[in-house]
């Protein structure tokens, strides 16, 4: 849509009215109906040199209005086209990287909470640029998912992570030591994770009882049939399914009542403010909903004693999180694993439970 003049405010105003229209439910036969759109703005003016840039820019924005959710709309800026073309030297340098065999997997230990002994380890993707320094993964996994690079990059990632296990499992004072690994939303529609799944548990020898993959609420938005028979499959190879980042997503608990959850992973964001009376509350509430439905409890993002101490307290079994270990290279862990314990002190006494 061409709008004309000079009032910069209109063409927002437009946009506006025009989602409200999009919005409007509507039926087909019989049944109710609503679809949403996004809209992208785009002014021209000095610094646009041809229609056709006018057009591309509206279109960046577009995108962004669409990352931003449904039925919204969004005005160009210049640092949308800068954006953009990150995301495709990134994109390039990602499918280098796998091509080269760069991207690494790193560790962080899992303990529990009342003695510090290490269960086992989340898998996380690690990548170094050109100048060693690490991409951000909150960088890097949407570029992935966007370009379809992740069903790639979580292959590799399974692969690494149960052979790396099951060294770890050939150990006698190792033996019970699980793995887990984050998969998107994007591999669980591909529909190649369960094949995935299983030749790396086949490769490895890795026994599925001991993998857990983690998934966030938002992959599990979409309850479309790929993705719960994805689930409901892996659940019967007998590998067990986490739900990454609880309480950030929507709908939680009609996820829980849906899908065959084994773990809850209780997001950071509450974690750190565990010592607050509402917080606190929202976590215990959270700890004595998993016992009730008889699914166990992962705190993230522990980073004092604290905090530790507070979950201990509220009867949390498992935690992770910087005070007991950030993620490191397998070399690193086994250094980790001769500890066994973490922090590496005695066993922390066990205290009253309080009221
Ligand atoms: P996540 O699965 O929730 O992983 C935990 C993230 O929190 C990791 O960030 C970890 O380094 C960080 N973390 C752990 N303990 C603490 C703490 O005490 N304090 C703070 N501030 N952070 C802590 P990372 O590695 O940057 O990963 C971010 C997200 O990227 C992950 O969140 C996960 O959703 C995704 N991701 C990472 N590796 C993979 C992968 O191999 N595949 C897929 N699909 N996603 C991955
Ligand atoms: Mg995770
Ligand atoms: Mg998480």
């Amino acid at each position: 849509m061409l709008v004309e003049g000079s009032d910069h405010a209109r063409p927002a105003r437009l946009a506006a009215s025009v989602l409200r229209l999009i919005a409007a439910p509507f039926e087909i036969r019989g049944k109710q109906v609503q679809i949403t759109g996004s809209i992208g703005i785009a002014l021209n003016g000095p610094g646009v040199a041809s229609a056709e840039e006018l057009v591309r820019n509206a279109d960046l924005a577009m995108s962004a209005a669409k990352s931003q959710g449904k039925g919204q709309s969004e005005l160009y800026q210049g640092r949308m086209h800068r954006e953009a073309l990150r995301r495709l030297d990134l994109k390039a340098a990602l499918e280098s990287a796998i091509a080269d065999e760069r991207l690494e997997v790193h560790y962080q230990p899992i303990v529990r909470l009342s003695d510090g002994l290490i269960t086992g380890f989340e898998a996380l993707l690690r990548w170094f640029g050109d100048d060693d320094e690490p991409v951000p993964m909150d960088e890097v996994i949407p570029i992935a998912e966007e370009s379809g690079l992740i069903v790639q990059i979580g292959r590799i990632v399974l692969q690494r992570a149960c052979a790396q296990a099951r060294l770890w499992q050939m150990d006698p004072s190792t033996a019970g030591i699980d793995i887990a690994v984050n998969v998107s939303a994007w591999q669980l529609e591909s529909g190649s994770l369960l094949a995935d799944v299983r030749a790396a548990l086949q490769e490895s020898g890795l026994p599925p009882s001991s993998l857990i993959v983690e998934m966030t609420e938002s992959a599990l938005i979409k309850e479309n049939l790929p993705t719960i028979r994805a689930l409901r499959e892996l659940r019967a190879l007998g590998v067990r399914l986490a739900l990454d980042d609880f309480g950030t997503g929507y709908s939680s608990l009609s996820h829980l009542r849906q899908f065959p959850i084994d773990i809850l992973k209780i997001d950071r964001t509450f974690v750190a403010s565990v010592a607050r009376r509402r917080e606190g509350a929202l976590v215990r509430s959270i700890i004595d909903l998993g016992r009730t439905m008889n699914v166990a409890i992962i705190a993230e993002g522990i980073e004092t004693a604290a905090q530790a101490d507070e979950l201990e307290a509220m009867e949390c079994t498992l935690g992770q999180g910087f005070y007991f270990g950030r993620a490191v290279p397998a070399e690193a862990v086994g250094e980790l694993l001769t500890i066994g314990r973490l922090p590496a002190r005695p066993a922390r006494r066990p205290r009253a439970r309080s009221a």
